[in-house]
C-alpha cells in the first residue's frame, strides 16, 4: 500500500460522534462523513431538528466583519471573522446538497441573508448523512465524555434508560446551548429563571456544556448574555410549534414599560430586539408592555420594511389570549394598564416625558436614552401588549478556537494557561506595557469540538445570526473532527 493510500485508509477509519441533530450537528456530521469519517449522530429528542426546525429560516449574518466588530465588540473576533468569512461558502455547500435558498436581501442593520425551509433542510442533511454511511440514533442523549490521558475517546449516552458507551476518535458537541436548564439560567443569566419563557426546543439543557466543563473545558465570556424575543405574556397560550406567532417583534419601535410603569432600556439598542429583551428579563417577573400608536400599527416591526405589520402581530397575540389594552388617549390607555397592575399615574408620567423629549428634540434628557426610532406616540388609538422575556439561545458557552476545538481550563479555577514567562516577554515588552490577556493562552482538549449554540461568544449581547453560526462553525467542527489527528494539545 502506498503512503497516499495509507493516509486515506487511516482517515476513513476515523470515528466521529456528533451530539445533537440541529443545523450545527447535521452540518458537522455530513461534513465529517464527506471527509471520510465514520459518523454516528446522537439526538436526545424523538426527532431531528431541535430549535432549527422552530426557526423562521433566515440564514443571515453581517456582510462585513468591521460592522460586526462595531456592533458586537465584546464577541470573539476570530470566531466572528470565521462566520463572516465562511458564510458564502457554507451556504453554497448547503445549496449543493439540494437545500433551496430564497434571497431575502438586506436585513437588520448590516445583514444580508437567504431563507430556507428549516425542516426540509434538516431532512436533506439527514438523508445525505445516511447515504454516506452515517448512523443516526434518536432518543439517545449525551451523558458524559470518555477520556484517556486527557484525550477524548468517546461518549457515555443514555438510551431507553440504559447507559451506553461508544468509542470515537473525535466528538463534536452540538447540543444547542443551555436555555432549557433553569439551574444554569439561574446561575448565569437571571436570578429568577421564571422570568424567562423558553422560546426554543425543550431538549437543549446544557448537556454539551456540562459534559465538557466536567472534563476541564473552559467556558467563554458572555455567559450572562442570550438571544431571544419577548413573547405575548401568559395568559397567552404558547406552543412550541407556533413560537414565531407569539413573538412581539415591535419592541424597538415601541415604548417599553415594566410593571412599575417605568422605561427600563433604550428600546432601539441592538440589531433587533435582543438587547431590550435581555433587559426585560431583569425586570420584576420578566414582564412589561410594548406600547405603540395607530401609526406604528400600520408599519412592519423592523426599519427595513420586512415582515407582517405590527397590527397583525398584535392581533395574533390577542387571538392566543394575550392581554392587549387599547385607549383612544394615553390617559385612557394608562387607566386600562392599571387594571392589570401597572400604576396609572406613573405610566402616564413616563409616556408624557417620553413624548415631550421626542417632540422637543431634548432626547439627551431622557433616561434611558433613545438612540434610534425617535418619534412620539401621538396618533391614537394606542395599544399595549403585555409581554414576557423569552430565551431562544444562550450566547455564552464553551470556549473554542477558530478550528472549533474546545479549549481547556488550566489547573485551578482559571480558564487560562499561563504563557511561559520568557515567551510573554520575547519582544522585550515590560509588564507595564503588556496587557494581562497577552500573558495567557488556552490549549485545546484533544478530540473535542463544538458547534452551534454550544459555542460561546460569537454573538455577545447583540446578535449576528443563529443559523449562520450553526452552519459555518458546524462545517469547521465536522471537517476538523474528521481530519485532525489527536494532537498533543500544543498549538
Ligand atoms: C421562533 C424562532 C425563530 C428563529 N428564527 C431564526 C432565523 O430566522 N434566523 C436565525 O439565524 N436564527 C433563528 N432562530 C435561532 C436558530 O434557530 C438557532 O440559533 C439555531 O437553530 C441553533 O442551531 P443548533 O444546531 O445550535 O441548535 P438546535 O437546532 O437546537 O439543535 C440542538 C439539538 O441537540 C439536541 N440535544 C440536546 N441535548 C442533547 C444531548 N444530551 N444529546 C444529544 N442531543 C442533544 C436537541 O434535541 C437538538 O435537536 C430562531 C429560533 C426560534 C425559536
Amino acid at each position: 500500500m502506498n503512503q497516499r493510500a495509507g493516509v486515506k485508509m487511516e482517515r476513513s477509519l476515523r470515528r466521529v460522534i456528533v451530539c445533537g441533530g440541529g443545523l450545527s450537528g447535521l452540518a458537522a456530521a455530513v461534513t465529517a462523513a464527506q471527509a471520510g469519517a465514520k459518523v454516528v449522530l446522537l439526538e436526545k429528542a424523538p426527532s431531528l431538528g431541535g430549535t432549527t426546525v422552530l426557526s423562521s429560516g433566515s440564514v443571515w449574518t453581517f456582510t462585513d466583519y468591521e460592522a460586526v466588530r462595531e456592533h458586537i465588540p465584546d464577541g470573539d473576533p476570530a470566531l466572528q471573522w470565521l462566520v463572516c468569512e465562511t458564510f458564502d461558502e457554507s451556504r453554497a455547500w448547503l445549496e449543493s446538497l439540494g437545500v433551496k435558498f430564497k434571497d431575502i436581501g438586506r436585513l437588520a442593520i448590516h445583514g444580508h441573508g437567504h431563507s430556507i425551509v428549516p425542516d426540509e433542510a434538516i431532512a436533506i442533511l439527514a438523508s445525505r448523512l445516511l447515504s454516506l454511511g452515517g448512523e443516526i440514533a434518536l432518543q439517545t442523549a449525551l451523558h458524559s465524555l470518555l477520556t484517556h490521558a486527557g484525550i477524548v475517546k468517546g461518549v457515555r449516552a443514555l438510551h431507553d434508560g440504559r447507559m451506553l458507551e461508544r468509542q470515537a476518535d473525535a466528538v463534536v458537541l452540538a447540543t444547542g446551548g443551555f436555555q432549557g436548564n433553569p439551574e444554569l439560567i439561574g446561575r448565569y443569566i437571571v436570578s429568577n429563571p421564571d422570568n424567562l419563557l423558553l422560546r426554543a426546543n425543550p431538549w437543549s439543557m446544557g448537556d454539551g456544556f456540562l459534559a465538557a466543563t466536567e472534563i476541564g473545558a473552559a467556558s467563554s465570556p458572555g455567559l450572562d448574555t442570550f438571544y431571544g424575543h419577548a413573547l405575548a405574556a401568559p395568559p397567552a397560550r404558547l406552543t412550541f410549534s407556533r413560537l414565531s406567532e407569539a413573538t412581539q417583534f415591535q419592541g424597538p419601535l415601541s415604548v417599553a414599560l415594566n410593571m412599575q410603569g417605568l422605561r427600563f432600556a433604550d428600546e432601539s439598542e441592538g440589531i433587533g430586539e435582543e438587547v431590550l429583551n435581555q433587559q426585560l428579563a431583569q425586570q420584576p417577573g420578566g414582564r412589561g408592555v410594548y406600547i405603540v400608536d395607530d401609526e406604528l400599527m400600520g408599519q412592519p416591526p423592523l426599519a427595513q420594511g420586512r415582515g407582517p405589520l405590527i397590527r397583525v402581530i398584535v392581533d395574533r397575540a390577542r387571538s392566543i389570549g394575550a392581554v392587549v389594552v387599547e385607549g383612544r388617549t394615553l390617559r385612557e390607555l394608562c387607566k386600562g394598564l392599571a387594571e392589570h397592575g401597572i400604576p396609572e399615574t406613573r405610566a402616564l408620567a413616563t409616556l408624557t416625558q417620553f413624548n415631550d423629549a421626542m417632540e422637543s428634540g431634548r432626547t439627551d434628557e431622557l433616561a434611558p436614552a433613545r438612540k434610534r426610532f425617535r418619534r412620539p406616540l401621538s396618533k391614537g388609538p394606542f395599544y399595549a401588549v403585555f409581554v414576557k422575556a423569552g430565551i431562544t439561545f444562550t450566547m455564552g458557552g464553551l470556549a473554542i478556537d477558530e478550528q472549533a476545538r474546545v479549549l481547556a481550563r488550566a489547573g485551578g479555577s482559571s480558564p487560562y494557561a499561563p504563557v511561559p514567562i520568557e515567551r510573554a516577554y520575547v519582544d522585550g515588552s515590560t509588564a507595564a506595557s503588556t496587557s494581562v490577556g497577552e500573558h495567557y493562552r488556552q490549549t485545546p482538549i484533544p478530540g473535542l469540538y463544538a458547534a452551534g449554540c454550544d459555542v460561546g461568544n460569537i454573538s455577545h449581547s447583540a446578535y449576528m445570526g443563529g443559523l449562520s453560526a450553526a452552519l459555518c462553525v458546524g462545517r469547521v467542527a465536522g471537517r476538523n473532527a474528521a481530519l485532525q489527528s489527536n494532537y498533543s494539545g500544543a498549538k
